[in-house]
């Protein structure tokens, strides 16, 4: 079990933002960004406190001191150019900015014609509950996905486009849960193949990954971890096609086809395929998804490989 921060400094550190005028002075350096090309690719400025004082609403400049002392340090720091975030301070900032912190977005379920990968049922609805976007059947009662939605996402977008945005993020959470780096806060993962639980053949393993820091997990077959594999990519590439690009539709429906699939060979070693057009890559893996070789063989594509 990773060391818990100590629930005393978190409270301390939350504390401090329990006040409008804080918050106020965090959003003026977004403010201060408004209006900028998106081009320039700048980071949040450093303010002075003049700087600062012309943003915020408050009374004197001894209570815009009073505040900004009780940032300093946790959210913002004073430097020879004037006050700057700290890693916390832009943190909490882009939280503000997302609306992340405002309970549930308002998103109607929508049905979409994806087959359910695990029961036969030809219809999925796509809902999000607490924040979090699912595939769900209403036959077999399985929700999936579970892929992180902001209000920031679905302000200004119809469902559709929610459901693109989201999907979009899919290939590359996999990569990021299989690059040992939590897409939500960076921290270490853990992984494991398990034997699923599912009664499909094609989904006989799963792989689960686990943030240990935030707790953030992701499961799903191997062949759709592993699809952002350079392997993969340039294989499919090769054929016209770029799998980065794949939402729940594409990945799942491979995978239920048997086009894509996952056999151990030994003990701890596992065989990824994928099967395109008359060819097929194979990636040896180990019970963490490792790569120790991959090879492209020829397939009559009439009928099975080998
Ligand atoms: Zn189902
Ligand atoms: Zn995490």
């Amino acid at each position: 079990m990773a060391p818990m921060i100590e629930n005393e400094d978190a409270a301390a550190a939350f504390g401090i933002l329990a006040d409008t005028t804080r918050i106020a002075i965090l959003r003026a350096f977004a403010r201060a960004l408004e209006g900028a090309d998106v081009g320039s690719n700048d980071p949040f400025p450093a303010l002075a406190f003049s700087e600062v004082y012309d943003r915020v609403d408050v009374d004197s400049t001894s209570q815009l001191s009073y505040h900004l002392e009780q940032l300093d340090g946790t959210y913002l720091r004073r430097t020879d150019d004037g006050w700057t975030f700290t890693f916390a301070g832009e943190s909490i900032v882009r939280l503000v900015l997302s609306g992340a912190y405002a309970g549930d977005v308002d998103f109607d379920p929508v049905p979409v014609d994806t087959p359910c990968p695990i029961c036969d049922a030809e219809a999925l609805r796509v809902v999000v509950e607490d924040l979090l976007l699912f595939w769900a059947c209403e036959d077999c009662e399985r929700r999936m996905g579970g892929l992180p939605v902001t209000p920031a996402q679905v302000r200004g977008r119809d469902p559709e486009g929610v459901l693109s945005s989201a999907t979009a993020r899919m290939v590359t959470r996999y990569w990021r849960f299989r690059e040992n780096a939590c897409p939500d806060c960076g921290g270490a993962v853990e992984l494991e193949l398990q034997e699923s639980a599912a009664s499909v053949d094609a989904l006989e393993w799963t792989a689960v990954g686990c943030c240990r820091q935030c707790r953030r997990s992701i499961h799903g077959p191997p062949s759709i971890w592993l699809v952002s594999h350079p392997a993969s990519v340039a294989f499919h590439w090769d054929r016209g096609v770029d799998v980065r690009t794949f939402g729940f539709r594409e990945l799942t429906g491979r995978v239920t086809a048997g086009r894509w699939g996952t056999n151990r060979v030994d003990a701890g070693e596992y065989r990824v395929t994928y099967r395109l057009e008359d060819a097929e890559l194979r990636l040896t893996v180990d019970e963490t998804l490792s790569v120790s070789s991959t090879a492209r063989v020829r397939t009559d594509p009439s009928g099975d490989p080998d």
